[in-house]
């Protein structure tokens, strides 16, 4: 078998440059992907009460690139939705991020716009250098709302203290000195209307595309020949670990499914500091589908064990990527995309960027 292209992963990463090769360069692709669909972790579909549920946690597509929004919006119309978090605390859901009204609710006052300035100049500890994430909320915000909001929430998500967490891990606490409870500020928000699987297989339509699905590349790798490899799965397992193993955390997805309208006031509310899970989403909240009496909602367990969500952000597993960059930089025909591969936390409009950014610079040359 011969391809000029063969992409491993058909998650965004993978499914944008496959759509730009095909489409744009009229080349034949071969996509390998090792679980049974395709989407990577932004695919959903319809449970059994015909729900829409994103099976690996929520998706908010938010992003202030025009370009990405455009390209996208080739391939989906949208839901306008605008994100909304509570976070329960001391009994009472409050909104995150931190803003007025956050404040006001969590501690009975009537701060207005200086109100909430002055209050958080009051809490703040001085740092000399910051170093953690502990550090940087102590610094920006003090400790009560450190341990009310982040220290057991940071914990359960990371499986260790904030104290040994990278300072980017929460690299800054946005306050809003306004009423604005919205999650994201970003121009564009929404949800692709007919979901984010459909908006794939929209972006994979192309009769220059083919997909193997159920399929390790490893398993098949040698026998087909190919002129540029795009990798988008993780790369300690593309160097057959020889640098070690790099730490991913993971989360399992618990769903249950309700015979009520509604279960919570929003669509995602955050639990810092009761049970072992992080958070719940209740899908309708996100999709506003029309469904009565039935509504289906997931909890959040992070662990070690599951499908890898997010590279580990310790210094040690930093370090040791470090490692096998300077092997990726060195090799010719393969460009390294995505989360797993660059071992780098990425929204999804990041994600499409850098696929279309490596098409223009690495592949259209
Ligand atoms: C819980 C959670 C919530 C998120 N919420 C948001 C959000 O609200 N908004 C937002 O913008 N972003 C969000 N993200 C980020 C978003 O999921 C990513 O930006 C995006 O999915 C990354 O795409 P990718 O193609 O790089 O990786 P992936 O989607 O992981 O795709 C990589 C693919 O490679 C395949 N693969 C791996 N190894 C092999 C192999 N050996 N052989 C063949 N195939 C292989 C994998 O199965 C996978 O399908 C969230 C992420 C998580 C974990």
């Amino acid at each position: 078998m011969k391809y000029k292209y063969v992409i491993i992963g058909a998650g965004l990463s993978g499914i944008t440059i496959a759509e730009r090769i095909a489409n744009e360069l009229n080349e034949k692709v071969l996509i390998i992907e090792k679980r049974p669909h395709i989407g990577g972790n932004v695919y959903d579909s319809y449970n059994e009460d015909n729900i829409l549920i994103q099976n690996y946690g929520p998706h908010i597509f938010h992003t202030n690139e025009k370009q990405v929004y455009d390209y996208l919006s080739n391939f989906t119309e949208w839901i306008p939705y605008e994100h909304k978090v509570l976070s329960s605390v001391d009994g009472k859901l409050v909104p995150m991020p931190i803003c007025i009204d956050t404040l006001n609710e969590l501690y009975d006052l009537d701060l207005d716009e200086e109100g909430m300035r002055n209050w958080i100049e009051k809490e703040k500890v001085p740092i000399k250098e910051i170093k953690s994430s502990e550090d940087v909320v102590l610094a920006n915000a003090g400790r009560d709302i450190y341990e009310k909001l982040f220290k057991n929430y940071t914990e359960k998500q990371w499986g260790t203290s904030a104290k040994n967490l990278d300072s980017s891990v929460i690299s800054r606490i946005p306050f809003r000195f306004n009423h604005d409870t919205r999650y994201f500020e970003d121009k564009y928000q929404g949800i692709p209307k007919d979901g984010y699987t459909k908006m794939c297989e929209k972006m994979l339509e192309s009769d220059n595309i083919k997909i193997k699905l159920n399929t390790d590349y490893k398993n098949i790798i040698d026998d087909i020949e190919y002129d540029t490899l795009i990798y988008t799965g993780p790369i300690d397992y593309f160097y057959d670990f020889k640098y070690g193993k790099l730490l991913y955390r993971s989360l399992k997805f618990i769903t249950e499914t309700y015979d009520e309208d509604s279960y919570q006031e929003v669509a995602v509310v955050n639990y810092p500091n009761d049970y072992d899970f992080t958070r719940i989403t209740e899908f309708k909240k996100l999709t506003f589908q029309d469904l009565k009496n039935k509504t289906t909602i997931m909890k959040e367990y992070p662990g070690f064990e599951d499908e890898p969500c997010y590279p580990y952000p310790t210094q040690e597993y930093l370090d040791k990527f470090q490692n096998y960059k300077k092997d990726m930089d060195k090799e010719e025909n393969i460009i390294f995309l995505g989360r797993l591969a660059q071992y780098k936390y990425y929204n999804m409009d990041l994600i499409v960027k850098n696929a279309l950014d490596a098409f223009e610079d690495k592949i259209k040359v």
